[in-house]
């Protein structure tokens, strides 16, 4: 855990969230503000703080679990027949604002291509 970091407080439950899935390496919770109609983050309970910081361990690990996570959530919150999108955003300009790695997994309307 960081202890400036507000993912890793959302981890330890000292910052609540509205969770959708958890596993022992795994935490997805909804956006706080949201850009489509399903916006989950998806995070590893563990900190890294951007795909820079990814060792072969972690790709293993955490990475491909947000992967799998991903896809179940996808499913159960029905955005997975459609399509949808995982991003994630990888330094200031990238567009990353909270430094805890996370994939942003949008679904629930036409996602436009290319983003901003
Ligand atoms: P980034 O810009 O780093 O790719 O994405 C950070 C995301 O975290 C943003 O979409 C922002 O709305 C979300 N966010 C920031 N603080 C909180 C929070 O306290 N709770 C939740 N649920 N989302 C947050």
């Amino acid at each position: 855990m960081s202890k400036d970091c507000i993912f890793c407080k959302i981890v330890e439950g000292e910052i609540p969230s509205k969770k959708v899935y958890e596993d022992d390496m795994v935490l997805a919770f909804h956006d706080i503000t949201p850009v489509a109609p399903v916006h989950v983050l998806i995070i590893p309970k563990k900190h890294i703080s951007s795909i820079l910081d990814i060792d072969e361990s972690d790709a293993e690990n955490y990475i491909a679990k947000i992967h799998l996570a991903a896809k179940k959530i996808a499913k159960d919150l029905g955005i997975a027949e459609n399509g949808f999108r995982l991003v994630n955003n990888c330094g200031d300009a990238g567009g990353q604002t909270v430094y805890h790695i996370h994939y942003h997994l949008l679904g629930g309307r036409n996602l436009s291509w290319p983003p901003g």
